[in-house]
């Protein structure tokens, strides 16, 4: 009888460990996708910067075009004053006024070629940047796709897996299969394990003789009473116990973990849904 249940929780335990990785599975996969979309945002950020940038160069080549123009018609003017200077100081001082006039034209139009200068380059620049963008953009697409077409995928295979669980779990008492769901998910992937020699193959620990037998006798379901995992009985021929051999494979927080609750190496990977397992596991000892 306690057999086949426990061959029924040994089913059970493939389905969900399996279960449990392709959600984990579920939950990673968006993350890849992150990291490029971040890159995307960040070019098309610069790539409005730049525009802007641009705008602002050609609103300055406009105002320096039209300021050359107007320092061009000064010049012009101070020169069709020309054929009316009648004395030498008159003509020096006209004269200086047209070389002002010529170099602030001058120095507008250095001005102008080195904006329009920078302003070709920006021109380029813009479009580099403009041809990455839409490159990035259809990668990104092709990936969310790709993406999509994965997560799909999982999500059929956790319904099949929905159905078998469902199957295997019939008839079995759900407050038993609440805790196994947890143990597992919390043990990466290890609920149910053999007593060996009167140690818990899950954690090492040695379990007390009597404990050892209630679960040789199996009248009923025993949970580790140090890592929580079901235990079922496995005989190992005539072999001898001997506590100090089995001293040398523990584990050190194993040792320091007898208050009993889930803590051992396997826990550092889920601190998260640990530490949330380790407050029902509380709720659930004080309910008792
Ligand atoms: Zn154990």
């Amino acid at each position: 009888m306690i057999e086949e249940l426990f061959d029924k929780l040994k089913s059970l335990q493939d389905i969900l460990s399996q279960k449990f990785v392709i959600e984990a599975e579920i939950r990673d996969i968006p993350k890849s996708l992150a990291t490029r979309t971040e890159l995307v945002n960040r070019l098309k950020k610069s790539y409005i910067e730049k525009n802007e940038q641009y705008e602002q160069a050609r609103q300055r080549i406009k105002n320096l075009k039209e300021k050359m123009q107007e320092a061009e018609e000064s010049r012009e003017k101070l020169e069709g004053h020309m054929d009316q200077i009648k004395t030498q100081r008159e003509y020096e001082a006209l004269d200086k006024e047209i070389r002002d006039a010529s170099e602030k034209e001058l120095q507008f139009r250095k001005e102008l070629q080195r904006e329009e200068k920078n302003l070709e380059e920006m021109s380029h620049a813009i479009e580099r940047e403009e041809s990455l963008i839409k490159e990035q953009d259809e990668e990104l697409a092709q990936e969310q796709a790709k993406i999509k077409s994965e997560i799909d995928q999982k999500q059929q295979q956790l319904v099949q897996l929905e159905m078998e669980e469902t199957k295997v779990n019939h008839g079995l008492d759900p407050e038993m299969l609440f805790k196994f769901e947890r143990i597992i998910r919390s043990k990466s992937g290890l609920g149910i394990v053999p007593l060996k020699r009167g140690v818990c193959s899950g954690c090492h620990m040695i379990l007390p003789m009597q404990f050892v037998n209630d679960v040789r006798v199996g009248k009923e379901i025993r949970f580790c009473p140090y890592c929580s995992r079901i235990l079922f009985f496995q005989d190992d021929g005539d072999e001898v116990f001997y506590p100090e051999a089995a001293e040398s494979i523990f584990n050190m927080d194993d040792i320091e973990d007898e208050d009993n609750d889930f803590t051992d190496e396997d826990d550092a990977e889920d601190e998260d849904e640990e530490s949330g397992a380790e407050e029902e596991e509380a709720e659930e000892e004080e309910e008792v």
